[in-house]
């Protein structure tokens, strides 16, 4: 299995990480993870947009271009034959000696890349069935706009979720709704759509601006406006939405069915929207 190290395509044996990596001791780093189908990538561009923008928010100096960088991935999934699959990439500060947590010079502490590939079908059967989530509080931090590596309040409410049995984790600040653990939540309700506007306390999704894309191109009501845990336990259908999940239902919350406990008509819809959108880049 090869992967990028750099500016370089090697073997993932080849790979070294100083243990005084400030990923490895800040979680100072960012990261991203984008979709291939048909052996060519989703939403390329708005992927690596996204990386380059958290990059800039915490003054990280990526060791490439843009145009470089889709290359390299580009050529990471021909090399590893990634017909569909995810494609994780991750940016780190480097290595500061001696841990300080001040900022290194970019000039003499050159950030640290790295990307791996993973064969992962799409999964049918549960985008069919849904998943069930439950509410944690969100007690992550205020820049969740950043796709940022430390993740702690994001897998301590997802694990959170799977102590109760659940798939997800739909969190909220004092009852206001902001995103799932791994994803941006959505919910309709008498046929209009609602998601959480961008800001600082959630993700810009890449799946979330092409759903609401396609959506509104299909004549859909679609509104970014902040909803409540109650509205939430109130509406038709409920779904999550990412580059890996796609537009998965969400069919129970805390235990208790959504509408008729089954993936409803307009998340179906939704689904097939975005079929349709990766067939147009991807092929069939
Ligand atoms: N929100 C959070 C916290 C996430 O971790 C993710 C994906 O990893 C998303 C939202 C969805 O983003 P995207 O659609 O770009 O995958």
């Amino acid at each position: 299995m090869k992967v990028i190290w750099n500016n370089e395509i090697v073997e993932r044996s080849e790979v070294k990480i100083d243990m005084e990596d400030r990923g490895y001791q800040f979680a100072d780093g960012i990261y991203d993870v984008v979709r291939a189908y048909n052996g060519e990538f989703f939403t390329l561009n708005e992927h690596v947009d996204r990386l380059f923008s958290s990059a800039e928010k915490i003054d990280l100096v990526l060791p490439f271009t843009k145009e470089e960088l889709k290359q390299l991935l580009t050529k990471l999934i021909e090399v590893n034959n990634i017909d569909i699959g995810n494609i994780y990439m991750q940016l780190t500060r480097g290595i500061g000696i001696p841990r300080n947590h001040s900022y290194p010079d970019p000039e003499l502490v050159p950030s640290v890349f790295t990307a791996t590939t993973t064969i992962v079908p799409r999964d049918q059967e549960k985008m069919d069935r849904g998943m069930s989530a439950f509410t944690v509080p969100d007690m992550r931090w205020l820049r969740c706009d950043i796709k940022s590596i430390s993740l702690l309040g994001n897998i301590m409410a997802k694990h959170e979720a799977h102590k109760k049995g659940g798939d997800e984790a739909i969190l909220h600040r004092d009852g206001v709704v902001t995103e799932c653990s791994s994803s941006n939540v959505w919910m309709i309700k008498d046929n209009t759509i609602y998601t959480h506007p961008d800001g600082n306390l959630v993700l810009p999704g890449v799946t979330k601006i092409m759903l609401l894309k396609v959506a509104r191109e299909a004549g859909l009501s679609v509104k970014e406006e902040a909803f409540t845990i109650e509205d939430l336990k109130k509406a038709d259908e409920v779904f999550a939405s990412s580059t890996t999940m796609e537009a998965m239902p969400i069919t129970f919350i805390d235990g208790n069915p959504v509408g008729q406990g089954k993936r409803g008509s307009v998340v179906e819809r939704l689904q097939q929207l975005y079929v349709d959108a990766v067939e147009e880049q991807c092929g069939k």
